[in-house]
């Protein structure tokens, strides 16, 4: 079979080595080492000038390379072994989901989100909740599960970040440019043609799909940008989060009830749909229409949509959750009420919540309302989603409010380090990757030489240390640096020294600015004479975010301030490819919110799986986590709820005496070989615990058998089997 993916690429492949394309299109290359290697061998060059993005790879070689690479005999020899994996791994029958439930493989699991993380050269995403999606997508495709992301394809994606010379945040939108991605037209092979229409109060909108290869999963991206649609609708799916209340609610709209259309329009009956927050939440409404339509009653038509579908829930802010006003509800739902046969009233109060600041539409209500499951995303965010949306159900014990949990897990094939991958295969099993949730493998981890993790792990820091400097050179090229600029590029920063990484979402619960509250004390850690301790931070501000983007000037000032010597360091433009960088090569990772504020966090897990050590407040994840040898818990003495400078102060204080007392005598207690063998005892620590249980293989298992799996079976006793 010849399919073309790219005009251009395809004419100019040797025979030979002609599947290069079909690999470069399908992001299963992203987290194969093999593969990665391969693209690596075509031009080393561009592989790091393209960040990574085989497909520009291929654009930019010139014709005369890649004659070459068809006869040179070390390149086929890898080009043979990749494609074997592939077809080995995407047409195997054998894969955990089809051996747990052979009777389930035909009925699909969709799951809508508004943003998906799966590769940086695909950036559609901002941060912890696009890189959970994405990596849900991975593993889904690794366990094969019978799996269909759908979400939007924003051309100008989040924004890419520039901080001016005072360190305030510059949002800078680029187009993509669709034929250096790996995505394809689906439904109709001619580009300009329309796929599904939506109705968005009275206008419709035109969507043109894409499709992603994600592995065995398929990923579908609806775009407005069409000749078809006015010239402020096609903007519609140009970004992130950009645009006011009411753009979001038509693009609300697009993604639920777009995203049902879009389903069906490829012929599917999903036996699940899976919410990923509540923005796609109008999903359930479409669904009602379809089963009123098709002649079932009121009472039917929920009872069906709630057996199907599964949400969860991602933040414990209450201003976190969307909600819209009833009149802007109402100038888009006219009419569709009549469609569910029931009135505005009725209609209104499937969404309807006060959460605080007066009633308005609220999407996790509606969600919450019309999933027969749903969660949240750590033991302690389940706790607080019950108590949070008591209004629901006011008269149910908290404990037996229907919100249970899933912890959330990071892909470790995609997050683990070179050096720590290889590792794990030397001295934990070759199978290790076949093998992550199973708890007796990672025990393996303490009889690895003190020596053999720390050079692995010293590895990863030089790895990041260099990336620091080829940026900082690259924007000295391309923008004026100011010396003081220079300070905070970590080009002064010393390798042998303990560095400490922090890179989050500038939202002011999160706190960045928490080391500097008591700048003595800071000055006095940095600039240690024999126990110097440096800082690397990154992130973004929601562009909207004034409080955010103050924080993060007020860090960035400090960065470059003289006064601290170099050794703060800002990386700016966070984003999947400098997160690699970052949870692989510090020694630290910090994290710092205002507890209970972070639903789970997932960059703590990353930096865990590469042997980096967590100092967190107890929080998310790390409360489940922790075990008083596996990293540091930041507990101040007297717990302050309520008093935001008194908790700050106190958490503060507990950071740095953590530090002072514990974390910096511990890094540089070495012996003659410079081996820090109690900080590495507690690597192994943090590696044994971490390893089976914070990785997506246990979160999409526990997705697919807590919830998955009995939604579909419900659905299956009301409507029988899905053809
Ligand atoms: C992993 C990741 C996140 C999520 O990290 P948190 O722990 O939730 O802060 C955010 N952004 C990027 C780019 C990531 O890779």
């Amino acid at each position: 079979m010849e399919s073309v993916l790219n005009q251009s690429i395809h004419e100019k492949l040797p025979r030979r080595i002609a599947r290069l394309e079909e690999l470069a299109f399908n992001l299963w290359w992203s987290w194969h080492r093999s593969a990665r290697d391969l693209f690596k061998m075509v031009d080393r060059t561009l592989w790091t000038t393209t960040r990574h993005n085989p497909v520009k790879i291929l654009l930019g070689v010139p014709p005369e390379y890649l004659q070459d690479l068809a006869r040179d005999p070390a390149f086929l020899r890898q080009y043979d072994a990749v494609l074997m994996e592939m077809d080995r791994d995407l047409r195997n029958g054998h894969l955990w989901y089809s051996h747990a439930y052979p009777d389930l493989v035909d009925e699909k699991i969709v799951y809508l989100s508004a943003e998906f993380g799966v590769h940086t050269s695909l950036p559609i995403y901002s941060g912890g909740l696009g890189v959970l999606s994405g990596d849900h997508n991975k593993e889904a495709s690794d366990l094969g599960l019978p799996f269909i992301g759908v979400g939007f394809l924003y051309e100008q994606g989040y924004f890419r970040q520039q901080l001016d010379h005072s360190g305030w945040q510059q949002a800078n939108y680029p187009q993509l440019d669709l034929d250096e991605v790996a995505l394809r037209p689906k439904l109709c092979a001619d580009e300009s043609c329309i796929n599904v229409s939506v109705a968005v109060g009275d206008r419709q909108i035109h969507l043109k799909v894409w499709e992603v290869l994600v592995g065995r999963a398929r990923l579908y991206l609806m775009d407005s940008n069409v000749e078809q649609n006015a010239p402020w609708d096609r903007e519609l799916t140009a970004r992130l989060y950009g645009g006011d209340r009411e753009m979001r609610l038509q693009q609300e709209i697009l993604l639920g009830i777009g995203g049902v259309q879009i389903i069906r329009a490829l012929g599917l009956r999903p036996g699940v749909w899976h919410l990923n927050e509540g923005h796609s939440a109008f999903m359930v409404l479409e669904r009602l229409r379809e089963y009123v339509h098709e002649g079932f009653s009121w009472d039917e038509a929920v009872t069906h949509v709630r057996a199907g579908t599964v949400f969860t829930t991602h933040t414990p802010v209450p201003a976190g959750h969307d909600a819209f006003p009833f009149n802007l509800m109402e100038k888009y739902f006219y009419g569709f009420w009549s469609q569910l046969g029931i009135n505005r009233d009725a209609f209104m109060a499937l969404g309807s919540y006060d959460s605080g600041y007066g009633s308005a539409f609220n999407m996790t209500a509606l969600a919450l309302r019309l999933a027969g499951r749903s969660n949240g995303v750590s033991a302690l965010h389940g706790e607080v989603s019950r108590e949070m949306w008591q209004g629901l159900w006011p008269d149910v014990k908290p404990a037996d409010r229907p919100i249970g949990h899933v912890t959330n897990g990071v892909h470790l094939p995609s997050w683990t380090g070179e050096a720590m991958h290889r590792l794990y295969r030397q001295r934990i099993s070759p199978d290790w990757m076949e093998r992550q949730d199973d708890p007796t493998l990672w025990t393996r981890i303490e009889e690895v030489p003190d020596e053999v993790l720390w050079d692995a792990h010293t590895y990863l820091k030089r790895k990041l240390f260099s990336a620091m400097r080829e940026r900082a050179r690259q924007a000295r090229i391309a923008q004026s640096t100011l010396p003081d600029q220079l300070l905070a590029s970590g080009i002064f920063l010393d390798p042998d020294a303990l560095v400490i990484g922090f890179a989050r979402r500038f939202a002011t619960y999160k706190r960045a600015n928490l080391i500097f509250r008591d700048i003595e004390r800071l000055k006095r850690l940095v600039h240690h004479r024999y126990r110097p301790v440096q800082f690397v931070f990154a992130g973004k501000a929601h562009p909207a975010d004034d409080p955010g983007k103050r924080l993060l000037q007020e860090v960035y000032g400090w960065a470059c301030n003289p006064e601290m010597g170099g050794r703060i360091a800002f990386v700016e433009d966070y984003d999947m490819h400098i997160a690699r960088y970052l949870v692989q090569g510090v020694d630290i990772w910090l994290n710092t919110p205002r507890k209970p504020n972070d639903a789970s966090g997932t960059s703590g897990m990353k930096a865990a799986f590469n042997g980096v050590l967590n100092l967190s407040i107890l929080d998310g994840w790390w409360a489940e986590a922790y075990n008083g040898r596996n990293g540091w818990a930041i507990l101040a003495e007297n717990d302050t709820y309520g008093n935001e400078w008194e908790q700050d102060e106190a958490d503060a204080d507990a950071l740095y005496r953590l530090l002072e007392d514990e974390v910096i005598p511990l890094y540089y207690q070495r012996d003659r070989g410079g081996i820090p063998h109690g900080w590495v005892e507690m690597m192994k620590e943090s590696i044994r615990v971490v390893g089976p249980l914070f990785s997506t293989r246990r979160m999409v298992k526990a997705y697919t058998e807590d919830y998955y799996v009995p939604a579909i079976r419900d659905i299956i006793a009301l409507e029988g089997k899905a053809e």
